[in-house]
């Protein structure tokens, strides 16, 4: 989609001029694009028109690429003559990006490791075989920005948008406390976009500037809010309050952040809180959030937030042996220093074990390493000839992933299918338990043992490992605490 750049200005215009004309045409301080950031980054959290118009095509690429609606197949009819829409050339397409199918580096059922050699670096290389395939499914659409692997206008706007440096002082504006005339005010001074004569000046107005508190100097916003002597009076005042060092600034952020930095360590207000003052009355008019407070919940204010009462439960939970006859898998993972560890074990009803195994995965994230660590130990059950067997994982999420038959984000998706394949031709049931009955793997995954090791009898095992499946096989029970908001 190209739409005529005239008319994305045309309509910036009216927008900015609904942001700042009243009753009649005002002063317009800044141009639209330059309001279209997010708050983080200095802007009104505005979408600019350019950005949502790429974001927008993206989700047009992505439905003729599903090909799904009529329209899609109408357009691969007649742009692409049914062929692979990569491998279409554009009306201005230069040669030397040369376009390959994924298919043309598959042997059988794998990567055709020597073909990949030849057009790629080797650390790409190992990177592609890392990805697990399975060629006898149907391919399918993974949206790689989003958690859950399908198209969404917002991620799509996420990738492609203008970005600019974070703006550290936002969280000081931008607040729930703050009424939002006030944010809006501070934020057009950090940006010098207030009606100031000095301002004004710039702006062509023919004008002599006095100011009106100290008439000495002239009408800028450093003056006002900064350096002048009435600016300097009521910081002094403040500072003094809640205890802040008074430093001089150059501009009014850095005075921002002065404050920013310094909430929690070394505010101090006890004469605001004393005699019905403003913040009592925000308090009492339950204003304020816990969530206000995140990070400075020893600072007085903090009592005036609606209080949480938090008690703790206590349960038991024991590892279960799996039914007389069938064994059972637990795998766990643990992510140190950027090294992303999986573990799994196998016993039978009387809690023998009948194998382990250890594995490193490299830099992954933990839900990839819990994946990987789970799918491990199902292809070495199933080359053990295991069937019908039953397995166990700590994490909710990963459970939840799996039976729920959603797409995951790229890569994990690969994962979960080869995952989904197995269970589904195994004939595995997987259920989730509490991390203090998965002792067993929990205490393996946090050892470090190497790259690889598979043991094959509990005698192998360590130490520390063997007395937690003695314990198990007892139905040893392990206290779980939970915490219970009320
Ligand atoms: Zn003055």
């Amino acid at each position: 989609m190209h739409p005529p750049k005239a008319i994305m200005l045309l309509l910036g215009r009216l927008f900015n001029a609904f942001l700042w004309d009243g009753e009649s045409r005002k002063i317009h301080w800044t141009s639209w694009e330059k309001l279209c950031f997010p708050k983080e980054e200095g802007g009104l959290d505005f979408h600019s028109l350019g950005d949502m118009v790429k974001a927008f095509s993206c989700k047009l690429w992505w439905n003729f690429r599903l090909q799904v609606s009529p329209w899609a197949k109408f357009m691969l009819c007649k742009y692409a003559q049914q062929s692979h829409p990569s491998m279409v050339e554009l009306g201005h397409s230069s040669a030397d990006s040369p376009y390959f199918l994924v298919a043309k580096f598959f042997i059988g059922d794998n990567w055709n490791e020597a073909k990949l050699r030849l057009w790629l670096p080797e650390p790409i290389v190992l990177q592609v075989l890392q990805v697990q395939f399975d060629p006898s499914k149907k391919d399918s659409m993974v949206w790689s920005p989003s958690a859950n692997g399908l198209f969404s206008v917002s991620t799509a706007w996420e990738t492609i948008r203008k970005r600019k440096k974070i703006c550290l002082v936002t969280g000081f504006i931008w607040n729930a406390i703050v009424p939002i005339k006030l944010s809006f005010f501070v934020w057009r001074l950090i940006h010098n976009l207030l009606p100031l004569e000095e301002n004004l000046q710039h702006k062509g107005f023919m004008l002599v500037s006095k100011c009106v508190c100290c008439q000495s100097g002239t009408e800028s916003g450093l003056h006002v809010f900064l350096d002048g002597s009435v600016a300097v009076a009521i910081w002094d005042h403040f500072f003094n309050v809640f205890g802040l060092k008074i430093l001089k600034f150059s501009c009014v952020s850095a005075l921002l952040l002065h404050c920013e930095v310094s909430r929690g360590k070394s505010f101090n207000c006890p004469s605001y809180l004393g005699g019905g003052g403003f913040l009592k009355s925000l308090g009492t008019a339950k204003v304020f959030k816990n969530s206000s407070f995140q990070g400075d919940t020893d600072v007085i204010w903090a009592s005036l937030a609606p209080s949480s009462t938090i008690s703790h439960r206590h349960v038991s939970v024991s590892w279960g042996r799996p039914s007389p006859g069938s064994l059972k898998l637990n795998t766990d993972a643990s992510v140190m220093q950027n090294v992303a560890v999986g573990d799994g074990l196998v016993r039978n009803h009387q809690g023998e074990v009948i194998f382990a195994f250890y594995k490193e995965f490299g830099d992954v994230d933990i839900l990839a390493t819990e994946s990987l660590s789970l799918l491990f130990g199902l292809i070495l059950c199933v080359q053990k000839g295991m069937f019908g067997f039953a397995v166990e994982v700590d994490l909710v999420v990963l459970v939840k992933l799996i039976l729920s038959n959603s797409l995951a984000k790229w890569p994990l998706c690969n994962t979960m299918r080869h995952i989904r394949k197995i269970i589904s031709q195994a004939l595995v049931g997987i259920s989730h338990v509490f991390r203090e009955a998965n002792g067993v793997v929990d205490k393996l995954a946090s050892l470090k043992l190497g790259s690889q090791r598979i043991f094959n009898s509990s005698q192998e095992l360590p130490s520390l490992v063997k007395a937690i499946v003695a314990l198990d096989s007892m139905s040893f029970s392990h206290f779980r605490t939970q915490v219970v908001r009320e």
